[in-house]
């Protein structure tokens, strides 16, 4: 830039930005398989050496604890690329296919290839691992990518815009950094993918853009996931659910949003509650350790909004100075009230009473699709009652968020929780096109037998 030359805003050098990327990507340079497994590496090593750098950004953000940073974004996204460097040969094979005898002799062949230049959107709750884990399926395909992390997590985005640079080829992964102004102007580009994390009014919004230039999307979203108590031993479910709420404080997307238990099972699950929240995070959380804090005001006054949606059984306190809301369990929630209307995302529990399974399938039924949904029940027939009857992005019986530390399974939402899946090679085949390659040769002309006049045919089909 020559003196005087005023800078661009953000979103004003959004264009040749991306334009930079895409003269990358048509170099070839992204598609070598030594490239990606270069990358991998360094991402691996970049979340090994900077961990302490990225754990301050989280705590300055959200409070997160260091342990839990630990788990839920450096080692989750670090055994991600681990899994993908371990599996990319087998990934990027070229598959033959048989031709059939009406067209032989010819080969015919599957050659994964990468989808080009991709962009990925990522939310604020787990700022590192929802930016990061899908840019590893982008890597391991074979794109060049585009990240945009959230403005919310400003730390974050801050630590990765500073640190990914120094590891990831750093023409090819660009990081930008901003609010909704740059967001809409990266959405104007053309892209060969869009990987969305957040909220559904977002959501819609990408979509959109993206039909413009009838760009792929994958939509990871949130909504209300269920879990249906029945049977079994109270205070491990308890445990199991309240680590599943109160992890990040409540602010993750398959945190189990509200309970429906059995009456029965109602009096005894309520006291065990209330007792393992004490246990994880002491009689005054708001001086634990291992307790996070709420993202910003306005989602504050949202979640403070909701305790007056039932009896506060356990819990109830807050602080807007200190954005903290004490680890709550609400009883006697209507089924219309806004706390069962709409996704928490936060360390608030309603639970509400069922007469049984059906009952509980009915009201989970009568909501938009889940990102994920529990049940606890030792009874296999219920499990599989369960599984049938419940349409959710996922269905995990007797535990809750573990299922996310398995590589293999795909990890997305159906209908309002979203679309598309990634995680292991689900992530590889959602930034690849599975693309055919039919080879012939011209010296025997055996396609002569197909071509018109078709009189020759006649009797003969
Ligand atoms: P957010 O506000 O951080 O938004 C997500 C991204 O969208 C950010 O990068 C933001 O800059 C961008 N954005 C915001 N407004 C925009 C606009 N008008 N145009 C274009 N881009 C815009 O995150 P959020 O939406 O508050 O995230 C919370 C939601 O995300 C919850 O519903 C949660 O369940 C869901 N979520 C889903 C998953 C999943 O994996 N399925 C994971 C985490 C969160």
């Amino acid at each position: 830039m020559s003196a005087g030359t005023p800078a661009l805003s953000p979103a004003a050098s959004v264009p040749a930005q991306v334009a930079a990327v895409r003269k990358v990507y048509a170099s070839g340079r992204t598609r070598p398989v030594a490239w990606r497994k270069a990358q991998l590496k360094a991402l691996m090593r970049m979340l090994s050496e900077r961990e302490q750098e990225f754990a301050a950004a989280l705590q300055a953000d959200l409070g997160k604890n260091a342990l839990e940073a630990y788990l839920t974004e450096i080692s989750i996204t670090r055994a991600e690329a681990a899994h993908a460097l371990k599996h990319l040969a087998d990934w990027t094979r070229t598959t033959r296919v048989p031709v059939p005898l009406g067209l032989q002799p010819a080969s015919a062949k599957v050659e994964p290839q990468p989808l080009g230049v991709v962009l990925i959107i990522a939310p604020w709750n787990y700022p590192v691992q929802l930016l990061l884990a899908p840019l590893i399926g982008a890597l391991a395909a074979g794109n060049a990518a585009v990240l945009k992390p959230s403005e919310l997590a400003p730390a974050t985005s801050a630590a990765i815009a500073r640190i990914l640079p120094e590891y990831l080829d750093p023409e090819a992964v660009v990081v930008i950094e901003g609010a909704q102004e740059v967001s809409q102007a990266l959405l104007a580009e053309r892209f060969d993918h869009i990987f969305y994390t957040g909220g559904e009014r977002v959501g819609k919004i990408v979509m959109r853009a993206a039909a413009e230039h009838l760009t792929p999307v994958s939509l990871e979203l949130g909504g209300k996931s269920p879990a249906v108590v029945l049977d079994g031993n109270l205070t491990s479910i308890a445990r199991r659910l309240a680590y599943g709420k109160l992890i990040n404080a409540g602010q993750t997307c398959v945190a189990p949003d509200y309970v429906l238990v059995t009456e029965e099972a109602a009096p005894k699950l309520l006291r065990a509650l209330a007792k393992v929240m004490r246990e994880f995070v002491g009689k005054d959380p708001s001086r634990s350790a291992n307790y996070g804090r709420i993202v910003n005001e306005g989602h504050f006054d949202r979640l403070t909004g909701y305790l007056a949606d039932g009896t506060v059984v356990s819990g109830g306190r807050s602080s807007r100075e200190d954005l903290y809301i004490e680890p709550t369990v609400l009883a006697d929630v209507p089924l219309d009230a806004p706390v069962m209307q709409e996704e928490i995302f936060g360390p608030i529990l309603p639970v509400v009473t069922v007469r049984d399974l059906d009952q509980a399938m009915e009201i989970i039924n009568a909501r938009p699709v889940p990102l994920a949904s529990y049940l606890f029940t030792s009874s296999a027939s219920q499990q599989r009652r369960f599984e049938q009857g419940v349409r959710a992005g996922s269905v995990n019986h007797n535990a809750a968020i573990v299922q996310l530390a398995v590589p293999e399974l795909p990890f997305g939402g159906a209908g309002a929780s979203g679309m598309g899946a990634y995680h292991g090679k689900h992530s590889f085949d959602t930034f690849s096109q599975a693309r055919p390659v039919f080879s012939k040769g011209t010296l025997l002309d055996t396609l002569r037998v197909a071509y018109p006049p078709y009189n020759g045919f006649k009797g003969r089909i």
